[in-house]
């Protein structure tokens, strides 16, 4: 029987039902509404029109929002003055840097500027540090929006075998702590894992985020597993995920598609997340 699908616009549906009901129920208490700001360096169009899509939800959610349109060759300092502003700016509770940024800046300088507590991408190491030593912070936005959807399949993630393909700082690394604190066994692989195939077959739950196409095909995935598709190749005109979906979805019991699946949550967590400074702020 093919897979249930994990469809992203109703995961993301049910998140944002919860952060408009908290946002009013906040704003009959106090009167007041979070800030959220995205900052964006440059003219990529992918990440133009991700901020596009950030600015459009956070104000339809009731956010107060704003977008800083930087200039491609701004200086580093003038970059750390706009987050000093940023950082210092009572009406913004929580923002982020769109990435990549132009090669002349030093990201991780950039990204360590931001002050924590408005970190709402988790992107900072006192964050990363925190879910580390399994301390409340701000999570990246995809690993979070991940565990959503794991969430919503309804089954258990303790004491089963999760494999991870992919060891970034967005994807892989912090999804890897948010399944060990959950009980999963984790398994985290990479470019020079050796066996890859094997080790996907063990899995209960396989998250794909490498950004290779196709690189999962179906005899990879365990009877019954859950399957997340991270990965995102432009081909053609189309988007391709790194599961062969095809094959994947005769063998899974949950599978998320691409486009469709990830992508349409990780902004909605980017509002929860400003949702959850705005409350440290207010200290609710
Ligand atoms: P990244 O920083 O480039 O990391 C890719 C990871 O995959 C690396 O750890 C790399 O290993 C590993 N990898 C690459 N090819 C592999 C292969 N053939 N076998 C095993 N491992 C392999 O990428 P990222 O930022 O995490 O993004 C990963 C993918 O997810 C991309 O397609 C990206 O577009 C997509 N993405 C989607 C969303 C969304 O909202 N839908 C959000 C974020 C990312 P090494 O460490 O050894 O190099």
């Amino acid at each position: 029987m093919p897979a249930n699908l994990i469809k992203g616009d109703e995961v993301a549906e049910s998140v944002r039902t919860e952060i408009v009901k908290e946002l009013g129920r906040i704003y009959d208490e106090t009167g007041l509404v979070p800030g959220l700001a995205v900052v964006l360096v440059g003219q990529n169009p992918a990440s133009l029109s991700y901020v596009i899509n950030k600015e459009k939800q956070s104000k339809k959610l009731g956010f107060y929002s704003e977008v800083r349109r930087l200039p491609e060759d701004i200086s580093q300092d003038d970059l750390l003055e706009v987050i000093e502003e940023l950082n210092e700016d009572e009406k913004i509770h929580g923002f982020m840097v769109q990435l990549p940024l132009p090669e002349h800046l030093d990201e991780r300088a950039i990204l360590t500027a931001i002050d924590p507590e408005k970190d709402i991408d988790g992107t900072h190491p006192i964050n990363m540090g925190k879910l580390f030593s399994d301390e409340k912070g701000f999570i990246a936005c995809t690993a979070h929006s991940i565990l959503h959807m794991i969430e919503h399949t309804k089954q258990p993630v303790y004491g089963k075998s999760a494999v991870l393909i992919g060891r970034s700082n967005i994807v892989g690394k912090p999804l890897a702590l948010i399944l060990l604190r959950r009980n999963a066994s984790v398994t985290l692989c990479h470019s020079k894992t050796v066996g890859l195939a094997d080790i996907c077959r063990e899995a209960d739950i396989l998250v794909a985020a490498a950004g290779s196409t196709g690189l999962v095909k179906g005899d990879w995935v365990k009877p019954g597993a859950i399957v997340i598709d991270v990965g995102v190749t432009q081909v053609g005109d189309r988007l391709v995920g790194d599961v062969d979906f095809d094959q994947a979805k005769e063998v899974a019991s949950w599978i998320s598609p691409v486009p469709g699946g990830v992508g349409p949550i990780t902004i909605t967590m980017l509002m929860w997340n400003a949702l959850e400074a705005f409350k440290y702020k207010l200290e609710i």
